[in-house]
This record gives structure tokens, C-alpha cells and sequence, in this order.
């Protein structure tokens, strides 16, 4: 287990708030996931919690949680609202160029993303 750690001083009230938005999404959406770092950009302020899986769970001054994940070809950032958007954005096009397709357990259709329990983003 890495040592995560930065310093709870540096947040304000409303950092504090993002801090707490970030981990209850990773709870939501992504418990189990390994985390890189977690960590507050003290210039942006954005409170994050980075997944080993691409996803950046982030939020800045309170506000509603963002799910930022990087594009291999252009090298921007993009952003969703939804962790499953993020998952399949990130799933549809591996960085070899592959397209990833499985079968959700539920109703069998082919999707390029599922869940924990194997089904997909409409099954859940
Ligand atoms: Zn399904």
C-alpha cells in the first residue's frame, strides 16, 4: 500500500466539501478501484482522487463531482458527469487501438463496458 497523503491545512471550507464529494463518488462508483494518488492542486483547486484505471475523480470548490479521463491520441483532458461515461470512453478505444467488447450478464447485449457484477451501464 502506497503512503497517499497531503496536507488537510491547505483546505479551505469548500475544499473540504469537494474533498468529501470526491470520496463519497469513488464510494458510489468505483469502491475497489485502486488509487494512484489523491491529492489538491493547490493552483487549480481541484481536490482528486486518481484511479489506476485512467479516471480522475475530481472536484474544485465544492462543486459537483467530475469524472476526467486523458485521450491518448489528442492528449486532452475530457470531462463527464458520469462515471460509467467516463469508464466507457476510456474502454472504447484502448491505447493499442483496440476495441474492447464483452457481454453484459443481464441482457447479453454486446457493450464495451460493465460493471462489477458484469452488466451494463442500463442493467446495472
Ligand atoms: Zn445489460
Amino acid at each position: 500500500m502506497e503512503n497517499l497523503s497531503f496536507n488537510l491545512n491547505d483546505l479551505g471550507s469548500s475544499d473540504l466539501e469537494s474533498f468529501i464529494l470526491v470520496q463519497q463518488a469513488y464510494k458510489q462508483n468505483a469502491f475497489k478501484e485502486s488509487i494512484m494518488e489523491i491529492g489538491f492542486n493547490t493552483n487549480s483547486g481541484y481536490v482528486y482522487i486518481a484511479l489506476e484505471n485512467g479516471i480522475c475523480i475530481s472536484s474544485c470548490f465544492g462543486q459537483d463531482v467530475e469524472y476526467i479521463t486523458n485521450d491518448y491520441e489528442s492528449g486532452e483532458e475530457n470531462f463527464y458527469n458520469d462515471y460509467f461515461d467516463a469508464l466507457e470512453s476510456l474502454n472504447e478505444v484502448n491505447e493499442f487501438g483496440d476495441t474492447f467488447v464483452v457481454s453484459c450478464n443481464k441482457c447479453g447485449n454486446d457493450v464495451t463496458t460493465v460493471n462489477e457484477n458484469g452488466n451494463c451501464k442500463k442493467c446495472k
